[in-house]
């Protein structure tokens, strides 16, 4: 092969035309990560297994088997979701050395589709970060600009795929963790619904806001992802039963008619016009298509990052409570009583940004306080839940910018927390109201990418994945590569 394949249909029409089988996808992926990691560092870990694997497709193949929808795919898996037997470290160093004791069931649901899993991709420590800076082991760098930052928390999932490192990846959203470095990374990134998507086996960042999702270069294949993983899970009890659409074989469906929100919250303070100006003509676009442009006001939106930093690091402090330096990763030893290796195992095993947030949500947390924040935080969240069920009474879908610029320099923010929080601004408030969004790759500023948010009702992924193919069946800045 002389260039990897980009797509599913692409690795399909190969492997039936026997112009490569998966084992030398395989050789050939590792290869390429092997040349484009000194320059990128998307990757904590790389699977050499995967050759077994490839081989046990091609045995599954040569039989006569029929090709399962993700056959011979490959597949980067973020390193905050587990493996059994493997090492998953959350990029913390307080989980190196962890083994997971089971596969995360969006992981063994992809590799029972067929999946190839190529290596496990960097990201800041526990998912908290929006530039991969805050990973305890290395940055990441965009293979657009590699002075500027891919975002985060999921930056090496969003590089993988962008650098074509791999075909697939997936990655956790809490707050616009795989929206926001897809849009910075000119990739397709989806949120699912809150639910639908199990978390068994996802290190918890957050339990009321994780979900897991896929990125891809097309809607297409993030809707195979998707699809492969979705539906409930005996492990996750927060998981619905709600049947899962078939959100494939809607794609094509046409897009007339098609009503589409444009919220002012989103165009305006802290966003800046040039991305504004380019996210409203991918909104022109649908226009062309028949869809009816609306203008709409989420007047809670702006509350929304606000209320975000108050209940994350409140569950993200409680999550991590069982960090203590006994049943995970490693242990300070000391004569000086329990007390101590507590201590001293979360004071050397935790960076900054999480100390941080365990301080902010054990105080809006305590005694005295919770009612000012905590629990006054809850009610706008039910307050804006209620006003995202209304406005999607007027339409189907929302347009919005993903990220209120473009890619920052490496550096640029972390020194600031505030700075770097205020990058969530847009992606959070999906999470809070618990909706499915999706960034599509949508223009370029400068040399560097330009994502399109789409967000839809509860449960209803199949308007938004339907949405973002129509979009990219007229438009190519999703087959722009860097280099
Ligand atoms: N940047 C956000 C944060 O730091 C989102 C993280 C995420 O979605 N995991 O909280």
């Amino acid at each position: 092969m002389t260039t990897l394949p980009a797509t599913i249909r692409e690795v399909h029409r190969g492997l039936q035309a026997k112009e490569f089988s998966a084992a030398e996808l395989a050789a050939q992926t590792l290869e390429r990560i092997a040349s484009q990691e000194p320059r990128l560092g998307a990757f904590l870990r790389v699977r050499e297994q995967v050759m077994a694997e490839a081989q046990a497709v091609d045995e599954r193949l040569a039989s006569g088997e029929p090709l399962r929808p993700l056959e011979g795919v490959t597949l980067a898996v973020k390193d905050n979701m587990t493996i059994k037997g493997e090492e998953a470290t959350a990029a913390s160093k307080v989980l190196t050395g962890y083994r997971g004791v089971a596969t995360a069931t969006a992981v063994a649901r992809l590799r029972t589709a067929g999946a190839l899993v190529v290596g496990k991709t960097n990201l800041d420590e526990f998912a908290m970060g929006a530039s991969t800076e805050n990973s305890a082991f290395q940055p990441t760098k965009n293979p657009w600009n590699t002075s500027v930052v891919p975002g985060g928390s999921s930056g090496g999932s969003a590089v993988a795929v962008a650098a074509s490192e791999a075909v697939l990846a997936i990655g956790s959203d809490t707050g616009g963790s795989i929206r926001q470095p897809a849009s910075f990374c000119n990739v397709v990134g989806m949120k699912p619904t809150y639910g639908r998507v199990s978390r068994y086996g996802l290190i918890a960042l957050a339990s009321s806001l994780d979900q897991i999702g896929p990125f891809a270069r097309t809607v297409e294949d993030a809707a195979h992802v998707y699809q492969a993983m979705a539906g409930v899970d005996e492990h996750d009890a927060t998981t619905s039963s709600q049947l899962v659409a078939d959100v494939v074989a809607g794609l094509g469906e046409s897009i007339a008619d098609m009503r589409i929100g444009i919220p002012a919250e989103f165009f305006g303070a802290g966003v800046d016009p040039q991305v504004a100006a380019t996210v409203m003509s991918a909104a022109k676009v649908y226009e062309s298509l028949g869809a009816k442009l609306v203008n709409v006001s989420l007047p809670l939106a702006p509350q929304a990052l606000a209320t975000y930093y108050i209940i994350q690091p409140a569950e993200a402090s409680s999550n991590l409570a069982r960090y203590d330096g006994i049943r995970f990763g490693p242990s300070v030893r000391t004569k000086a009583g329990l007390e101590q290796i507590y201590r001293q195992s979360r004071e050397q095993g935790f960076g900054t940004e999480v100390k941080r947030r365990i301080m902010i949500g054990t105080f809006v947390l305590s005694a005295g306080y919770a009612d000012a924040y905590y629990h006054q935080a809850i009610r706008v969240r039910h307050m804006l839940r209620e006003e995202f069920d209304r406005i999607f009474d007027e339409v189907d879908v929302l347009l919005t910018p993903t990220s209120p610029t473009v890619a920052f320099p490496l550096g640029a923010r972390t020194q600031d927390p505030l700075t770097m929080y205020l990058a969530d601004l847009l992606t959070v408030p999906a999470n809070l109201a618990n909706i499915p969004a999706m960034s599509i790759p949508g223009g370029f500023i400068d040399g560097l990418p330009v994502g399109v948010q789409l967000m839809s009702r509860e449960w209803d992924e199949a308007t938004l994945f339907r949405a973002g193919h129509a979009y990219q069946q007229v438009t190519d800045w999703h087959r722009r590569v860097p280099e």
